[in-house]
Protein backbone atom coordinates (compact mmCIF):
# COMPACT_ATOMS: atom_id res chain seq x y z
CA UNK A 1 0.00 0.00 0.00
CA UNK A 2 3.09 2.09 0.86
CA UNK A 3 4.03 2.38 -2.95
CA UNK A 4 0.12 3.84 -4.16
CA UNK A 5 -0.77 7.30 -5.61
CA UNK A 6 -3.49 9.16 -5.06
CA UNK A 7 -4.42 11.22 -8.29
CA UNK A 8 -6.83 13.61 -8.24
CA UNK A 9 -7.52 15.49 -11.94
CA UNK A 10 -9.57 19.04 -11.93
CA UNK A 11 -12.19 20.14 -14.13
CA UNK A 12 -9.79 21.67 -16.44
CA UNK A 13 -7.81 18.29 -16.82
CA UNK A 14 -10.92 16.69 -17.88
CA UNK A 15 -13.50 19.07 -19.84
CA UNK A 16 -13.07 17.63 -22.89
CA UNK A 17 -11.95 13.75 -24.69
CA UNK A 18 -8.46 15.68 -25.53
CA UNK A 19 -7.75 16.11 -21.67
CA UNK A 20 -8.80 12.58 -21.12
CA UNK A 21 -6.46 11.23 -23.00
CA UNK A 22 -3.95 13.35 -21.33
CA UNK A 23 -5.19 11.91 -18.69
CA UNK A 24 -5.66 8.47 -19.01
CA UNK A 25 -1.55 8.54 -20.43
CA UNK A 26 -0.79 9.68 -17.06
CA UNK A 27 -2.71 7.69 -14.83
CA UNK A 28 -0.91 4.58 -17.15
CA UNK A 29 2.10 5.31 -17.31
CA UNK A 30 2.49 4.42 -13.64
CA UNK A 31 1.45 1.06 -12.30
CA UNK A 32 1.36 2.97 -8.23
CA UNK A 33 -1.26 5.52 -9.65
CA UNK A 34 -4.07 3.22 -8.31
CA UNK A 35 -6.90 5.53 -7.35
CA UNK A 36 -8.23 8.26 -8.97
CA UNK A 37 -10.55 10.84 -7.74
CA UNK A 38 -12.15 12.85 -10.79
CA UNK A 39 -13.75 16.49 -10.84
CA UNK A 40 -16.81 17.38 -13.10
CA UNK A 41 -15.83 18.65 -16.59
CA UNK A 42 -14.45 22.11 -16.03
CA UNK A 43 -14.18 25.02 -18.60
CA UNK A 44 -12.87 24.05 -22.43
CA UNK A 45 -12.27 27.89 -22.96
CA UNK A 46 -12.62 30.99 -21.50
CA UNK A 47 -16.43 31.75 -21.69
CA UNK A 48 -17.08 28.13 -21.02
CA UNK A 49 -19.62 26.70 -18.45
CA UNK A 50 -18.63 24.07 -15.97
CA UNK A 51 -20.77 21.48 -15.76
CA UNK A 52 -20.91 22.07 -11.92
CA UNK A 53 -22.41 25.45 -12.71
CA UNK A 54 -24.93 24.24 -15.39
CA UNK A 55 -26.44 21.55 -12.43
CA UNK A 56 -26.76 24.27 -10.06
CA UNK A 57 -28.35 26.33 -12.62
CA UNK A 58 -30.46 23.42 -13.78
CA UNK A 59 -31.88 22.35 -10.49
CA UNK A 60 -32.71 25.83 -9.64
CA UNK A 61 -35.24 25.86 -12.59
CA UNK A 62 -36.28 22.17 -11.82
CA UNK A 63 -36.71 23.37 -7.55
CA UNK A 64 -38.85 26.28 -8.77
CA UNK A 65 -41.10 23.87 -10.54
CA UNK A 66 -40.00 25.70 -14.34
CA UNK A 67 -38.85 22.96 -17.67
CA UNK A 68 -35.35 22.19 -17.05
CA UNK A 69 -35.04 20.28 -20.48
CA UNK A 70 -33.15 22.68 -22.31
CA UNK A 71 -30.36 22.91 -19.22
CA UNK A 72 -30.54 19.37 -18.77
CA UNK A 73 -30.11 18.13 -22.71
CA UNK A 74 -26.94 20.87 -22.77
CA UNK A 75 -25.52 18.80 -19.39
CA UNK A 76 -26.41 14.93 -21.48
CA UNK A 77 -24.19 16.44 -24.40
CA UNK A 78 -21.33 17.40 -22.49
CA UNK A 79 -20.65 14.09 -21.46
CA UNK A 80 -22.25 11.90 -24.73
CA UNK A 81 -19.64 14.33 -26.12
CA UNK A 82 -16.79 12.71 -24.36
CA UNK A 83 -17.95 9.37 -24.50
CA UNK A 84 -18.02 9.54 -28.52
CA UNK A 85 -15.00 11.35 -29.35
CA UNK A 86 -13.25 9.06 -26.83
CA UNK A 87 -14.63 6.02 -28.99
CA UNK A 88 -15.79 4.41 -25.94
CA UNK A 89 -17.97 1.63 -27.19
CA UNK A 90 -21.00 -0.29 -25.11
CA UNK A 91 -21.27 2.22 -23.02
CA UNK A 92 -24.10 4.62 -22.18
CA UNK A 93 -25.20 6.93 -19.56
CA UNK A 94 -28.71 6.82 -20.53
CA UNK A 95 -30.07 4.85 -17.68
CA UNK A 96 -28.35 7.72 -14.94
CA UNK A 97 -29.68 10.41 -16.91
CA UNK A 98 -33.31 9.19 -16.38
CA UNK A 99 -32.71 8.47 -12.92
CA UNK A 100 -30.86 11.93 -11.91
CA UNK A 101 -33.74 13.71 -13.86
CA UNK A 102 -36.43 12.03 -12.15
CA UNK A 103 -34.68 13.07 -8.98
CA UNK A 104 -34.53 16.84 -10.11
CA UNK A 105 -37.90 16.19 -10.69
CA UNK A 106 -38.54 15.11 -7.11
CA UNK A 107 -36.47 17.33 -5.16
CA UNK A 108 -33.50 15.60 -4.10
CA UNK A 109 -31.35 18.42 -3.22
CA UNK A 110 -28.81 20.74 -4.50
CA UNK A 111 -25.81 19.23 -3.59
CA UNK A 112 -27.20 15.85 -4.95
CA UNK A 113 -27.52 18.04 -8.18
CA UNK A 114 -24.17 19.05 -7.99
CA UNK A 115 -22.60 16.44 -6.85
CA UNK A 116 -23.80 14.17 -10.25
CA UNK A 117 -20.89 16.22 -12.33
CA UNK A 118 -18.04 14.03 -10.63
CA UNK A 119 -20.66 11.48 -10.85
CA UNK A 120 -20.73 10.97 -14.39
CA UNK A 121 -17.44 11.94 -15.00
CA UNK A 122 -15.77 9.30 -13.05
CA UNK A 123 -18.32 6.25 -14.31
CA UNK A 124 -16.64 7.42 -17.76
CA UNK A 125 -12.84 7.95 -16.71
CA UNK A 126 -13.51 4.56 -14.80
CA UNK A 127 -14.91 2.67 -18.17
CA UNK A 128 -12.25 3.96 -19.92
CA UNK A 129 -9.01 2.99 -17.71
CA UNK A 130 -10.97 0.21 -17.09
CA UNK A 131 -10.49 0.70 -13.41
CA UNK A 132 -13.22 -0.08 -10.71
CA UNK A 133 -15.94 3.13 -10.03
CA UNK A 134 -16.10 3.14 -6.15
CA UNK A 135 -19.25 5.81 -5.72
CA UNK A 136 -18.12 8.24 -2.44
CA UNK A 137 -21.47 8.54 -1.73
CA UNK A 138 -21.06 4.26 0.10
CA UNK A 139 -17.27 5.56 1.30
CA UNK A 140 -17.33 9.08 2.45
CA UNK A 141 -19.65 10.73 5.23
CA UNK A 142 -20.29 13.92 6.79
CA UNK A 143 -21.56 13.72 10.93
CA UNK A 144 -25.56 15.28 11.55
CA UNK A 145 -23.58 18.89 12.10
CA UNK A 146 -22.28 18.21 8.49
CA UNK A 147 -18.66 18.42 9.28
CA UNK A 148 -16.73 15.46 7.79
CA UNK A 149 -16.63 12.61 9.55
CA UNK A 150 -13.12 10.91 9.19
CA UNK A 151 -13.78 7.72 11.46
CA UNK A 152 -16.53 6.77 10.02
CA UNK A 153 -15.31 7.31 6.18
CA UNK A 154 -12.07 4.96 7.84
CA UNK A 155 -14.41 2.26 9.03
CA UNK A 156 -15.87 1.71 5.55
CA UNK A 157 -12.94 3.45 2.80
CA UNK A 158 -9.97 1.99 4.23
CA UNK A 159 -11.39 -1.74 3.89
CA UNK A 160 -12.48 -0.77 0.21
CA UNK A 161 -9.48 0.31 -0.76
CA UNK A 162 -7.53 -2.35 0.89
CA UNK A 163 -9.37 -5.14 -1.42
CA UNK A 164 -9.32 -2.58 -4.67
CA UNK A 165 -6.40 -3.03 -7.45
CA UNK A 166 -7.56 -0.09 -8.95
CA UNK A 167 -10.29 2.29 -8.90
CA UNK A 168 -11.94 6.00 -9.97
CA UNK A 169 -13.31 7.87 -7.08
CA UNK A 170 -15.77 10.88 -7.92
CA UNK A 171 -14.83 14.11 -5.43
CA UNK A 172 -16.41 16.73 -4.02
CA UNK A 173 -19.69 14.80 -2.18
CA UNK A 174 -20.42 11.95 0.76
CA UNK A 175 -23.44 11.06 2.50
CA UNK A 176 -24.98 12.39 5.78
CA UNK A 177 -26.17 9.94 7.73
CA UNK A 178 -29.73 9.61 6.64
CA UNK A 179 -28.21 8.94 3.15
CA UNK A 180 -28.60 11.93 1.60
CA UNK A 181 -25.71 13.31 -0.59
CA UNK A 182 -23.96 16.33 0.84
CA UNK A 183 -21.18 18.26 -1.06
CA UNK A 184 -17.91 19.92 0.39
CA UNK A 185 -17.65 23.33 -0.56
CA UNK A 186 -16.60 24.62 -4.16
CA UNK A 187 -13.56 22.94 -5.30
CA UNK A 188 -13.90 20.32 -2.70
CA UNK A 189 -12.58 17.04 -5.45
CA UNK A 190 -9.36 18.32 -3.83
CA UNK A 191 -10.58 17.17 -0.25
CA UNK A 192 -11.79 14.13 -1.20
CA UNK A 193 -8.32 13.16 -2.96
CA UNK A 194 -6.85 14.37 0.26
CA UNK A 195 -8.96 11.72 1.89
CA UNK A 196 -8.77 9.12 -0.11
CA UNK A 197 -4.82 9.83 0.25
CA UNK A 198 -5.29 9.37 3.76
CA UNK A 199 -7.14 6.46 3.53
CA UNK A 200 -4.80 4.16 1.65
CA UNK A 201 -2.05 5.54 3.52
CA UNK A 202 -0.60 6.65 0.17
CA UNK A 203 3.53 7.71 -0.49
CA UNK A 204 2.04 10.60 -2.14
CA UNK A 205 -1.20 13.03 -3.25
CA UNK A 206 -0.91 13.77 -6.29
CA UNK A 207 -3.27 16.76 -7.19
CA UNK A 208 -3.22 17.53 -11.07
CA UNK A 209 -4.50 21.00 -12.25
CA UNK A 210 -3.73 23.68 -15.34
CA UNK A 211 -0.39 25.03 -14.20
CA UNK A 212 2.93 23.66 -13.40
CA UNK A 213 2.87 24.18 -9.62
CA UNK A 214 2.46 27.06 -7.02
CA UNK A 215 4.04 30.41 -8.36
CA UNK A 216 6.18 32.53 -6.03
CA UNK A 217 3.23 35.12 -6.47
CA UNK A 218 0.39 36.22 -8.53
CA UNK A 219 1.28 35.69 -12.33
CA UNK A 220 -1.53 38.45 -13.01
CA UNK A 221 0.64 40.58 -11.01
CA UNK A 222 4.72 39.85 -11.88
CA UNK A 223 5.18 38.09 -15.51
CA UNK A 224 5.92 34.30 -15.66
CA UNK A 225 7.06 34.22 -11.74
CA UNK A 226 9.55 31.06 -10.94
CA UNK A 227 7.12 28.28 -10.19
CA UNK A 228 7.78 27.15 -5.62
CA UNK A 229 9.99 23.67 -5.83
CA UNK A 230 8.98 22.66 -2.20
CA UNK A 231 6.76 24.51 0.05
CA UNK A 232 5.68 23.40 3.57
CA UNK A 233 1.78 23.46 5.22
CA UNK A 234 2.84 26.07 7.45
CA UNK A 235 3.61 28.25 4.70
CA UNK A 236 1.34 27.03 2.42
CA UNK A 237 -1.40 28.03 5.05
CA UNK A 238 0.18 31.58 5.57
CA UNK A 239 -0.06 31.98 1.58
CA UNK A 240 -3.35 30.43 1.36
CA UNK A 241 -4.72 32.96 3.95
CA UNK A 242 -3.51 35.51 2.07
CA UNK A 243 -5.48 34.96 -1.50
CA UNK A 244 -3.39 31.80 -2.67
CA UNK A 245 -5.92 29.70 -3.62
CA UNK A 246 -4.05 26.75 -5.42
CA UNK A 247 -5.51 23.97 -3.31
CA UNK A 248 -9.01 23.73 -1.47
CA UNK A 249 -8.16 25.09 2.16
CA UNK A 250 -9.61 21.87 3.82
CA UNK A 251 -7.79 19.85 1.44
CA UNK A 252 -4.20 20.29 3.49
CA UNK A 253 -5.40 18.34 6.78
CA UNK A 254 -6.28 14.70 6.02
CA UNK A 255 -2.92 14.46 4.36
CA UNK A 256 -0.97 16.48 6.81
CA UNK A 257 -1.97 14.49 9.83
CA UNK A 258 -0.62 11.37 8.25
CA UNK A 259 2.33 12.83 6.95
CA UNK A 260 1.74 12.28 3.22
CA UNK A 261 3.25 14.95 0.68
CA UNK A 262 1.17 16.85 -2.04
CA UNK A 263 2.28 17.39 -5.48
CA UNK A 264 0.98 20.06 -7.41
CA UNK A 265 1.14 18.85 -11.22
CA UNK A 266 -0.24 19.82 -14.49
CA UNK A 267 -1.66 17.51 -16.57
CA UNK A 268 -0.82 20.15 -20.26
CA UNK A 269 2.79 19.35 -18.83
CA UNK A 270 3.38 16.10 -17.39
CA UNK A 271 7.12 16.65 -17.27
CA UNK A 272 7.32 19.47 -15.20
CA UNK A 273 8.16 18.80 -11.95
CA UNK A 274 5.47 20.82 -9.83
CA UNK A 275 5.15 21.94 -6.36
CA UNK A 276 5.80 19.60 -3.55
CA UNK A 277 3.82 20.49 -0.38
CA UNK A 278 5.78 18.67 2.42
CA UNK A 279 5.62 18.74 6.27
CA UNK A 280 9.14 19.35 7.03
CA UNK A 281 12.00 19.45 4.58
CA UNK A 282 15.71 19.82 4.49
CA UNK A 283 15.87 21.04 0.80
CA UNK A 284 17.50 24.58 1.00
CA UNK A 285 15.38 27.22 0.23
CA UNK A 286 16.07 28.38 -3.33
CA UNK A 287 15.82 31.95 -2.11
CA UNK A 288 15.35 33.44 1.30
CA UNK A 289 11.67 33.56 0.63
CA UNK A 290 8.94 31.42 -0.97
CA UNK A 291 6.32 33.11 -1.56
CA UNK A 292 4.02 36.68 -1.61
CA UNK A 293 0.70 36.80 -1.56
CA UNK A 294 -1.64 39.47 -0.78
CA UNK A 295 -4.93 40.85 -0.44
CA UNK A 296 -6.81 44.74 -1.14
CA UNK A 297 -9.98 45.44 0.67
CA UNK A 298 -8.63 46.08 4.54
CA UNK A 299 -9.14 48.86 6.83
CA UNK A 300 -8.18 50.18 10.37
CA UNK A 301 -8.92 51.47 12.98
CA UNK A 302 -6.33 53.83 14.50
CA UNK A 303 -6.40 54.10 18.44
CA UNK A 304 -4.44 56.54 20.22
CA UNK A 305 -4.22 57.55 24.38
CA UNK A 306 -0.96 59.13 26.25
CA UNK A 307 -0.41 56.06 28.60
CA UNK A 308 -2.06 53.69 26.92
CA UNK A 309 0.54 50.33 27.64
CA UNK A 310 0.33 51.31 31.68
CA UNK A 311 -3.93 50.70 31.07
CA UNK A 312 -4.48 47.07 32.11
CA UNK A 313 -7.23 45.77 29.67
CA UNK A 314 -6.97 48.16 27.20
CA UNK A 315 -6.45 45.94 24.40
CA UNK A 316 -9.16 43.49 25.68
CA UNK A 317 -11.73 46.49 25.76
CA UNK A 318 -10.92 47.57 22.18
CA UNK A 319 -11.37 43.88 20.79
CA UNK A 320 -14.80 43.36 22.73
CA UNK A 321 -16.13 46.42 20.74
CA UNK A 322 -15.32 44.43 17.67
CA UNK A 323 -16.76 40.71 19.08
CA UNK A 324 -19.69 42.81 19.68
CA UNK A 325 -20.25 43.75 16.14
CA UNK A 326 -19.15 40.14 15.09
CA UNK A 327 -16.08 41.71 13.28
CA UNK A 328 -12.83 39.64 13.64
CA UNK A 329 -9.57 40.91 12.85
CA UNK A 330 -6.53 40.75 10.95
CA UNK A 331 -3.52 42.23 12.92
CA UNK A 332 -3.23 44.37 15.54
CA UNK A 333 0.14 46.40 15.87
CA UNK A 334 0.69 48.71 18.46
CA UNK A 335 3.16 51.69 19.65
CA UNK A 336 3.35 52.71 23.18
CA UNK A 337 0.31 54.81 23.00
CA UNK A 338 -0.93 53.48 19.58
CA UNK A 339 -2.78 50.49 18.28
CA UNK A 340 -3.77 49.66 15.19
CA UNK A 341 -6.78 46.98 14.03
CA UNK A 342 -6.93 45.55 11.01
CA UNK A 343 -10.02 44.03 9.57
CA UNK A 344 -11.48 43.23 6.47
CA UNK A 345 -13.52 46.32 5.11
CA UNK A 346 -15.83 43.91 3.77
CA UNK A 347 -17.22 43.07 7.28
CA UNK A 348 -16.76 46.30 8.53
CA UNK A 349 -18.82 48.31 6.38
CA UNK A 350 -22.13 49.22 7.77
CA UNK A 351 -20.84 48.69 11.66
CA UNK A 352 -17.91 51.64 11.72
CA UNK A 353 -20.15 53.85 14.23
CA UNK A 354 -21.09 51.50 16.26
CA UNK A 355 -18.04 49.82 16.77
CA UNK A 356 -16.04 53.61 17.35
CA UNK A 357 -18.83 54.19 19.65
CA UNK A 358 -18.42 51.10 21.59
CA UNK A 359 -14.68 51.72 21.74
CA UNK A 360 -14.86 55.55 22.62
CA UNK A 361 -17.15 54.26 25.76
CA UNK A 362 -14.62 51.37 26.69
CA UNK A 363 -11.06 53.11 26.63
CA UNK A 364 -11.91 57.28 25.99
CA UNK A 365 -9.38 57.57 23.14
CA UNK A 366 -7.51 60.55 22.90
CA UNK A 367 -7.68 60.11 18.87
CA UNK A 368 -9.81 57.11 17.11
CA UNK A 369 -9.44 57.34 13.42
CA UNK A 370 -10.08 54.92 10.29
CA UNK A 371 -8.34 54.43 7.38
CA UNK A 372 -9.47 52.66 4.40
CA UNK A 373 -8.16 50.76 1.21
CA UNK A 374 -5.57 49.59 2.83
CA UNK A 375 -3.69 46.09 1.01
CA UNK A 376 -1.98 43.80 2.90
CA UNK A 377 0.98 41.62 1.62
CA UNK A 378 2.65 38.64 2.93
CA UNK A 379 6.16 37.83 2.16
CA UNK A 380 6.29 34.20 3.77
CA UNK A 381 9.32 31.60 3.72
CA UNK A 382 10.84 29.34 6.08
CA UNK A 383 14.27 30.37 5.06
CA UNK A 384 13.83 34.00 7.04
CA UNK A 385 14.96 32.09 10.19
CA UNK A 386 18.64 31.71 9.18
CA UNK A 387 18.55 34.22 7.16
CA UNK A 388 20.04 37.87 7.95
CA UNK A 389 19.35 41.02 6.55
CA UNK A 390 15.67 40.08 4.96
CA UNK A 391 13.72 42.89 6.35
CA UNK A 392 16.97 45.25 4.82
CA UNK A 393 16.03 43.86 1.85
CA UNK A 394 12.42 44.27 1.95
CA UNK A 395 12.23 47.80 3.06
CA UNK A 396 14.76 48.75 0.98
CA UNK A 397 13.39 47.38 -2.01
CA UNK A 398 9.93 49.20 -1.03
CA UNK A 399 12.11 52.80 -0.31
CA UNK A 400 13.28 52.43 -3.92
CA UNK A 401 10.41 52.28 -5.41
CA UNK A 402 8.73 54.36 -3.56
CA UNK A 403 6.46 52.48 -1.55
CA UNK A 404 4.87 54.29 2.08
CA UNK A 405 4.80 51.30 4.49
CA UNK A 406 2.07 51.99 6.48
CA UNK A 407 1.76 48.52 8.88
CA UNK A 408 4.38 46.17 10.06
CA UNK A 409 3.99 42.63 11.67
CA UNK A 410 6.21 39.94 12.00
CA UNK A 411 5.00 36.79 13.33
CA UNK A 412 6.30 35.20 16.15
CA UNK A 413 7.49 32.69 14.00
CA UNK A 414 9.38 34.10 11.88
CA UNK A 415 7.80 32.71 9.16
CA UNK A 416 6.78 35.89 7.69
CA UNK A 417 6.46 39.48 7.85
CA UNK A 418 3.50 40.95 6.84
CA UNK A 419 2.90 44.55 5.45
CA UNK A 420 0.26 46.82 4.95
CA UNK A 421 0.64 49.44 2.43
CA UNK A 422 -1.79 51.51 0.15
CA UNK A 423 -4.25 49.86 -2.54
CA UNK A 424 -2.46 51.55 -5.27
CA UNK A 425 0.81 50.57 -4.04
CA UNK A 426 -0.35 46.94 -3.84
CA UNK A 427 1.03 45.73 -7.16
CA UNK A 428 3.99 47.72 -7.37
CA UNK A 429 4.99 46.75 -3.85
CA UNK A 430 4.75 42.89 -4.90
CA UNK A 431 6.86 43.29 -7.96
CA UNK A 432 9.42 45.37 -6.27
CA UNK A 433 9.72 42.54 -3.48
CA UNK A 434 9.93 39.81 -6.36
CA UNK A 435 12.38 41.78 -7.85
CA UNK A 436 14.80 41.90 -4.64
CA UNK A 437 14.63 38.50 -3.38
CA UNK A 438 13.86 36.49 -6.70
CA UNK A 439 15.37 38.10 -10.25
CA UNK A 440 18.26 39.80 -8.56
CA UNK A 441 19.41 36.50 -7.14
CA UNK A 442 19.49 34.75 -10.77
N1 LIG B 1 -16.84 20.49 -9.43
C1 LIG B 1 -16.78 21.13 -8.16
C2 LIG B 1 -16.60 22.63 -8.35
O1 LIG B 1 -16.61 23.12 -9.47
C3 LIG B 1 -15.76 20.55 -7.27
C4 LIG B 1 -14.36 20.48 -7.82
O2 LIG B 1 -14.12 20.64 -9.01
O3 LIG B 1 -13.44 20.28 -7.02
O4 LIG B 1 -16.48 23.33 -7.40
Amino acid sequence: MGETKVVKFGGSSLADAKQFKKVADIILAEDSRRFVVASAPGKRYVEDIKVTDMLYACYEKASEGLSFEEEFTAIKERYNGIISDLGIKDFTLDDEFEIIEGAFTHMAGRDYAASRGEYLNSKVLAKYLGFDFIDAAKYIFFDDAGKFDWDKTKEKLVPKLDKTNKAVIPGFYGSMPNGTIKTFSRGGSDVTGSIVARACNAKIYENWTDVSGIFICDPRIVVNPEPISTLTYAELRELAYMGFNVLHEDAVFPVRVAGIPINIKNTNCPQDRGTFIVSETAEPCEHIITGIAGKKGMSVINIEKDKMNSEVGFGRNVLRALEKSNVSFEHMPSGVDTMSVVVQTDNFTGKETAILDEIRGRVHPDQLYIESNLALIAVVGRGMKSARGTAAILFTALADARVNVKMIDQGSSELNIIIGVAEEDFEIAIRAIYDAFIKIKK
